[in-house]
């Protein structure tokens, strides 16, 4: 799997915050917060390097990357799977994808 940084759904209003709460996601993940949570045990040695690798990653996004209509063209094509709103799956509070529960899969 893999992206670029502008695909994330950034906003130029929000950005610096945005930016501030990805990279406390990824340092949280680093010191395997919610790791307990997950219905397999991750590899440590494996995600650790790729999570570090990410975190410089986002330290290079500068607000000029962002570009508001990737997000809006991206939820338009994929429109009919996309959940509205924030839904959250109950059983682990954890923010639903179009795929639906990360945690669970759905299980
Ligand atoms: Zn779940």
């Amino acid at each position: 799997m893999g992206f670029y940084m502008n695909e994330v759904p950034w906003s130029k209003e929000g950005f610096a915050e945005e930016k501030q709460f990805l990279s406390s996601v990824i340092k949280g993940a680093i010191s395997e917060s919610g790791w307990q949570t997950l219905d397999y045990r991750p590899n440590r040695s494996r995600i650790v390097p790729l999570l570090e690798k990410l975190d410089d990653m986002l330290k290079q996004v500068q607000i000029t990357y962002v570009d508001e209509h990737n997000y809006a063209e991206w939820k338009e094509i994929f429109r009919e799977s996309f959940p509205d709103g924030y839904p959250i799956c109950r059983g682990h509070h954890a923010l639903m994808s179009e795929w639906g529960c990360v945690v669970c899969h759905d299980s």
